[in-house]
């Protein structure tokens, strides 16, 4: 007998970045999976990410439905065009003020949401973190809301006890650590660490982020890319000690399975992945670094020198992707040593712009990955199974780290004791030697690569039918269908 496909219809309505937008896009292709109708409410600029996974979902029935509303970037004095923040963060004019018109640009952005959810009236709506006035928008139609924060259980926790106990008010200097309190671990931080929206409840980030923790309390729960086994205390911390509701239904970039997803996840590779497939076929297992920050950080061309410096003095083969056009025009660059990628032919790959991550994690010659803590690549990570060197920069990449280096032992620190923005701390090419070393040659390397490699074992059974991040789909999507019957 047939099972009954349930019609459940869900909205997905994305934040305009990339690091938001990739893990909402294999998300709805997971509830797709699942026989749920989605609907995706996103921008003219953001539209593609979506029509292109409905170009490899073969059944015309179950495809994305796409409805875009406007990004009002003119009203609040953006340039006419500015729909991503990548397109703020990747100018050379980048300044702080275009990020705050930014999200007031996406603030006005409830109206014509409300105009849709009225209209079509799904039975729930995802809507990412950024957007706290979600959920009042959706209950104003009977329609519960689902948040998507991009983060793990631990830094959910984490975040949660610095707002509730507030420890960095109580040190006397902006390197003193203190203990995040009344967490399943002792975790130290430092004020310099923690993001300016922690820093500082009265700044713009920082209501914005007190107005998200209170539209997370009033909505129907928190959708979670993660998978327990990797932070089981964290996972019950969140929901037994928290309070919270959550469903865990991650690692969610596994459900890209075939070359093309795997190489054209986000955006198209700035390289053929046939030739990125070759150059790791020529290595050795286990013997390449991969070293990429991120599609927000924006490195320094003296930040840059030192990295190139570091990994030559580190003796590994690597691929390094590093967020710039090649300038047809200039011989060399000034981020990058005189005739250093002649010197380095054959051991080392550059990646100027986008880099097709998940295929490089996991192939076999990938042993380490220098990452700057975003949550998707610290799972992204995990889910190849390789050890880590942990650079953060900004938001909740000083806590991911801890859960590398700390909880999971799976990883070294590069040292960061700052964070900004997007420019990143300073160091010193010495530091990057040192801590690529630590992932390959160090005493602790062996250990630390067998910790990965079964964490990453663990990833891939998890999204397994009958695996936890598999139920606990099944248990979001009869929940959601049980409630749509109340
Ligand atoms: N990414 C990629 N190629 C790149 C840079 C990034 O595929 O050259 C993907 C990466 O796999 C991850 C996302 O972009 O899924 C970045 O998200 P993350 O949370 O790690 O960092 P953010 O960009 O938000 O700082």
């Amino acid at each position: 007998m047939e099972t009954e496909i349930p019609k459940l219809h869900m909205f997905f309505f994305p934040f305009m970045a990339k690091g938001h937008i990739i893990p909402i896009v294999d998300i709805a292709k997971l509830f797709v999976a699942r026989g749920v109708k989605i609907t995706a409410i996103t921008t003219q600029a953001d539209a593609p990410f979506f029509s292109k996974a409905n170009q490899r979902i073969n059944n015309s029935a179950t495809q994305i439905d796409i409805k875009i509303i406007k990004f009002p970037s003119k009203e609040v004095g953006l340039p006419e065009g500015c729909e991503n923040v990548d397109a703020i963060t990747n100018s050379a004019r980048f300044n702080f003020d275009l990020v705050i018109k930014f999200f007031q640009a996406a603030a006005l952005l409830q109206e014509p949401l409300e105009d849709l959810l009225e209209k079509y009236k799904p039975d729930c709506l995802v809507a990412d973190m950024f957007f706290p006035w979600a959920t009042d928008a959706a209950a104003k139609f009977g329609i519960p809301r689902l948040v998507f924060h991009g983060t793990g259980f631990f830094s959910l926790c984490t975040m949660s006890s610095m707002r509730l106990y507030e420890p960095h008010k109580k040190v006397s200097s902006d390197s003193e650590e203190f203990v995040v309190p009344n967490l399943p671990d002792e975790i130290k931080l430092s004020r310099k660490q923690i993001p300016e929206s922690m820093r500082d409840g009265e700044s713009f980030v920082g209501k914005l982020f007190k107005a998200m923790g209170a539209s997370e309390l009033k909505s129907y729960g928190v959708v979670v890319n993660s998978f327990y086994e990797l932070e089981p205390a964290y996972a019950e911390h969140f929901r037994k000690v928290l309070g919270r509701r959550a469903w865990h239904i991650g690692p969610v970039s596994l459900c890209n399975r075939s070359l093309e997803d795997l190489s054209s996840r986000g955006k198209q590779a700035s390289l053929d992945e046939q030739e990125c497939l070759k150059w790791l076929n020529s290595k050795e297992p286990n013997s390449v670094v991969y070293v990429c920050f991120g599609s927000v950080a924006n490195f320094s061309s003296a930040q840059l020198m030192e990295i190139a410096l570091g990994l030559e003095a580190s003796g590994q083969s690597f691929i390094w992707v590093v967020r710039k056009d090649k300038n047809d025009e200039e011989e060399e660059e000034d981020w990058l040593p005189v005739g250093f990628e002649k010197k380095m032919e054959g051991r080392g790959l550059i990646i100027r712009g986008w880099a097709p991550q998940l295929l490089i994690l996991d192939h076999e010659a990938v042993g380490g990955f220098v990452t700057h803590c975003g949550w998707n690549s610290t799972l992204e990570g995990v889910s190849a199974g390789v050890p880590m060197v942990a650079w953060p920069v900004s938001a909740d990449q000083f806590y991911n780290e801890k859960l590398i280096t700390q909880v999971l032992k799976i990883g070294v620190s590069v040292g960061i004791q700052q964070s900004t923005m997007l420019f990143g701390d300073y160091i010193k090419k010495e530091a990057v030697e040192k801590a690529v070393r630590a992932l390959f040659t160090s005493d602790e390397a062996k250990e630390m690569r067998s910790r990965a490699k079964a964490l990453g074992e663990m990833a891939k059974k998890a999204v397994e039918e009958g695996g936890s991040s598999y139920s606990d789909l099944s248990a979001l999507v009869e929940g959601l269908m049980s409630l749509r019957h109340h």
